[in-house]
């Protein structure tokens, strides 16, 4: 059996991610795919839950498990926060044949690429900065100042848009899944991949 692979998807909050990555994953009926959950010290907001959405911990914790070497990546992404990936599930669920999204910030996909050169990287750009504002705005979760901070920081993250393997535009929600879905089909048709998918079915094609 051919290894899963593993995605990072990054975006400025508010161009559809989190949304996008959900609807992957309820259309995923073989449960061959799979969302790491990562650490991070910032407060759980109404309807979060410990151990799915995140593990929630303090500094001091935080800090403990980089000494331990528990972390792929870490960063400090939004109001001083840390956020990290931990390497255990990774690894567990990529050797079941799983696919591994890791949904981290540029900082994060900097880190991994340098680790683990063969990670394929998505970006989510939103169709304008209007209607990205128009999101955050609808969201209800933020006062203007807050909002205005999520704006600036949304430029600044998606000028690392180039550092990805893949852009995808999300102006319509379907559209943006299908390409999603079909970055993750050409992904499984790769020589790389087949070659162990199909271990199998070459040796017997090329026996003489
Ligand atoms: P939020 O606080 O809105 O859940 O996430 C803020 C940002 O942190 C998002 O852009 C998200 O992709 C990023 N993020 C979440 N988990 C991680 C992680 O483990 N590592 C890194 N580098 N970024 C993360």
């Amino acid at each position: 059996m051919a290894l899963g692979n593993l995605y990072i998807i990054s975006a400025p909050s508010g161009a559809g991610k989190s949304s996008l990555i959900s609807a992957l994953l309820e259309q995923d009926n073989e449960g061959k795919m799979m969302v790491s959950v990562s650490h991070t010290t910032r407060s759980p907001r109404p309807g979060e839950t410990e151990g799915v959405h995140y593990y929630f911990v303090s500094q001091t914790e935080f800090e403990q498990l980089i000494e331990q070497n528990l972390f792929l990546e870490y960063a400090k992404v939004f109001g001083g926060n840390y956020y990290g990936t931990s390497l255990p599930a990774i690894e567990k669920n990529l050797a079941q044949g799983i696919d591994v999204f890791l949904d981290i910030d540029w900082q994060g996909a900097q880190q991994i690429r340098a680790k683990l050169p063969s990670v394929k990287s998505i970006f989510i750009l939103p169709p304008s900065l209007a209607e990205l504002e128009k999101r955050l705005i609808g969201r209800g979760q933020d006062s203007a100042a807050v909002i205005a901070e999520r704006m600036s920081k949304a430029v600044d993250e998606m000028s690392h848009y180039d550092e990805y393997d893949y852009v995808i535009v999300n102006d319509d929600f379907a559209q943006a899944l299908a390409d999603l879905r079909h970055i993750l089909r050409a992904e499984r048709l790769t020589t790389d991949y087949q070659r162990t998918q199909n271990a199998v079915l070459i040796n017997q094609l090329l026996a003489k």
